[in-house]
């Protein structure tokens, strides 16, 4: 059984970032269940794909600039607010490096050099605790493996099976949403990023994002309302502001997560660590994921490289301004969306 210092379940913005950060110095493995080395399949991660003011800062921290493959059009620089409430629309500055999520993962994964060993198109299933680690059960191509590992982390996203299965429900969990994204032809040329805040729909928001010669229509539901019944209803009434939402080219929904407290952010326990929104790391006002993902990639690798024994308490530690940036960045979710 091939045994790693440190195995990696998710290559998104976290774990990939993670990732860059050990190779050459553990001995790591790199997990998905997208085909990540193939042609991209149904199974991508839904996303908005805009690289905010502060992911672009974790970029630059990191010496990295996108690649113009990785960019889709416009690139924007300002943002319609539609307050429903109050019957109010305004425009601000704010600037957005627009991006194909899918060729961002990509790239970030390719700046992993070969020391790092990738398994893509592979669930992983669980694991078992063994006298010095852990078994990990993954699955690819149907075919069951097992392989030994130090320490796991989970990486995997807002729905994260590392946490339910080896850390569990902890007495403060963050709010869940249901998002649900559609894409239709961009027919009005839009070039903005449009946000809309309506009680009504959610208490979180909605937004369009041109890509391209399309637009996304996105929206936050809070889990237990009907998605898809305040999703379709958010679009009929933004036929009175112009935006003409017919005949979807495709349609996507997965779970967001909105931490609350600073106590609904969970890094870990033991041999297990959690980075991205699997720890619940993710804007509670923007939904704004990215930044923090890279973020807390790179801090929990400088923390596994430092002392590899203790790692967790220098991760918490060091994760200190992130969680607080988290909640208390700010307290109106139209004005963190607009500031710039
Ligand atoms: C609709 C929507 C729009 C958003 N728009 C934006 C935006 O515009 N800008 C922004 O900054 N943030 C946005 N976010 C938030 C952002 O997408 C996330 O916070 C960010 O992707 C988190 O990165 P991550 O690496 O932690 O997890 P993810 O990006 O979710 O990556 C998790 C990875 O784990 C893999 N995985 C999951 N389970 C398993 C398993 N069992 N076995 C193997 N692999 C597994 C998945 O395939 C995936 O690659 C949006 C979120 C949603 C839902």
């Amino acid at each position: 059984m091939t045994h790693y210092d440190i195995t990696i379940i998710g290559a998104g913005p976290a774990g990939a970032t993670l990732a860059r950060k050990l190779q050459g110095i553990y001995k790591v493995l790199l997990v998905d269940k997208r085909p990540l080395d193939k042609e991209p399949s149904m199974l991508i991660k839904n996303c908005g794909g805009l690289i905010a003011p502060d992911a672009q800062k974790a970029l630059a921290t990191f010496g990295l600039s996108i690649p113009k493959s990785v960019l889709v059009s416009p690139q924007m620089f300002s943002v319609e607010t539609i307050d429903f409430d109050n019957d109010i629309v305004k425009n601000y500055q704010r600037h957005y490096i627009n991006v194909d999520r899918e060729q961002y993962d990509r790239w970030l994964i390719s700046l992993c050099d070969g020391s790092i060993d990738k398994m893509f198109s592979t669930r992983y299933r669980g694991s078992t605790k063994s006298t010095n680690g852990y078994i990990v059960k993954l699955l690819k191509d149907g075919k069951k493996i097992e392989i030994s590992t130090d320490i796991i982390i989970g990486a995997d996203g807002a729905n994260s099976k590392v946490k339910r299965e080896l850390i569990g429900l902890q007495p403060q969990e963050p709010k869940r949403y249901i998002s649900t994204q559609e894409w239709f032809p961009n027919r009005t040329n839009l070039n903005q990023f449009v946000a809309m805040f309506d009680e009504e729909i959610s208490d979180f928001y909605s937004w369009i994002i041109p890509k391209d010669d399309l637009i996304i229509f996105g929206s936050a539901i809070e889990e237990g309302r009907d998605a898809m019944k305040y999703h379709t209803l958010q679009k009929e009434k933004l036929k009175k502001y112009g935006y003409d939402l017919s005949s979807p080219v495709k349609r996507e929904g997965c779970h967001l997560l909105r931490p609350i407290s600073s106590k609904a952010v969970c890094l870990g326990e033991g041999n297990v660590a959690l980075i991205g929104e699997a720890a619940g790391l993710i804007s509670p006002t923007s939904a704004e994921g990215i930044s923090y993902a890279m973020l807390s990639g790179d801090t929990l690798g400088s923390a596994l490289i430092e002392d590899k024994d203790n790692f967790l308490d220098l991760y918490e530690r060091n994760t200190k301004p992130l969680k607080v940036i988290s909640i208390k960045k700010c307290s109106n979710i139209q004005l963190c969306i607009t500031k710039s």
